[in-house]
C-alpha cells in the first residue's frame, strides 16, 4: 500500500514536472504570428532536431506526431466543391518589419487588414516563406511558398498560401529582400507592404483543415492555397534560397481529411 501511495505520489509529482515544463518553455511559434517566447524550443529542418523528431523536442510538440490533421498536404486529388474562399480586406501597410528568426524571413504588419472567412474575421498578422514550398501539387515542390498568417480574436488562425514558380519579378519581394537581416534580427521595411500584390491573376484555391507546419504544429488552421502559382525571377528566388537553403516541412498524410477545390 505504502509502496503503490509512493509510486502514485512520484507519478504525479513526474506529471506536474512535465506541466510546468510545457507551460515554462513553449516552444517556437514562428507560423501563429505571436511573440517569440522567452525560452523557445531549438528546431531545425535537417538532422537530430529535424522534422520527425519535433515531437520529442518538447511536450507541447505531441501533435507534430499524433496529430492527424498535419499540415503541409499533397494537394492534388483535391475535389471540386463550392466551399467558399477567404475575402481579403487587406490594407497596403507603411509601418511594417522584417525578422530573420533563424527559420525564416518574417514580415510583421501591425496593421494589414483582414480576411473574412465563412462568416469569422480573421487580421493579417505577419507572413513569411518557405523554399522550397511546403505544399505539393502532383508531387511536385515549388521554389517558393508564402504563408501569410491570420488570427482570430479566439486564437484560430487562417493562413492563405501563395505557391511560386520561376518567372517574372514580383516587385513586392524586392524591398522585404533588400532589408532582410542575414543573420537573425529584424529591420524597418522602407517601402509600403500591400499583400494583394503576392496574389496569382487568376482565382480558385484549394481549402482544408490543418495545423502550423512548425513546432508545435498545433492543429489550429484554416488552410487556404491558391489554386494557380505567382511568379518571382530566378534571382528572387536564388536570394531567397541563399539565406534558408531548406525550410520546407515534408507533405503530411491526410489521413481521414479531404481537400477541397474551388473555383471562384
Ligand atoms: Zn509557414
Amino acid at each position: 500500500m505504502t509502496v503503490s501511495i509512493r509510486a502514485s505520489l512520484l507519478l504525479s509529482a513526474f506529471a506536474m514536472a512535465a506541466l510546468t515544463a510545457a507551460f515554462a518553455a513553449p516552444g517556437d511559434t514562428p507560423e501563429d504570428g505571436k511573440a517569440k517566447p522567452a525560452h523557445p524550443t531549438h528546431w531545425t529542418y535537417g538532422g537530430e532536431e529535424g522534422p520527425e523528431h519535433w515531437a520529442d523536442l518538447s511536450p507541447e510538440n505531441r501533435p507534430c506526431a499524433a496529430g492527424l490533421q498535419q499540415s503541409p498536404v499533397e494537394l492534388s486529388g483535391a475535389m471540386s466543391a463550392d466551399a467558399p474562399a477567404p475575402v481579403p480586406h487587406w490594407i497596403p501597410a507603411n509601418s511594417t518589419t522584417v525578422a530573420n528568426n533563424g527559420h525564416t524571413l518574417q514580415v510583421n504588419i501591425p496593421t494589414g487588414g483582414s480576411i473574412t472567412l465563412e462568416g469569422k474575421s480573421y487580421a493579417l498578422k505577419q507572413f513569411h516563406f518557405h523554399h522550397p514550398s511546403e505544399h505539393t501539387v502532383d508531387g511536385k515542390a515549388f521554389p517558393l511558398e508564402v504563408h501569410l498568417v491570420h488570427a482570430a480574436s479566439d486564437g484560430d488562425l487562417a493562413v492563405v498560401g501563395v505557391l511560386f514558380e520561376e518567372g517574372a519579378a514580383n516587385p513586392a519581394l524586392d524591398p522585404i529582400w533588400a532589408t532582410a537581416p542575414i543573420k537573425e534580427g529584424e529591420a524597418r521595411i522602407n517601402a509600403q507592404i500591400d499583400p494583394y500584390r503576392f496574389l496569382p491573376p487568376v482565382v480558385g484555391v484549394y481549402r482544408y483543415e490543418g495545423s502550423l507546419t512548425t513546432p508545435p504544429c498545433s492543429e489550429t488552421v484554416h488552410w487556404t492555397v491558391m489554386a494557380t502559382p505567382a511568379t518571382a525571377s530566378a534571382s528572387q528566388l536564388a536570394a531567397f534560397a541563399s539565406l534558408f537553403p531548406w525550410n520546407a516541412r515534408p507533405v503530411q498524410p491526410l489521413n481521414r481529411r479531404y481537400v477541397l477545390k474551388t473555383s471562384g
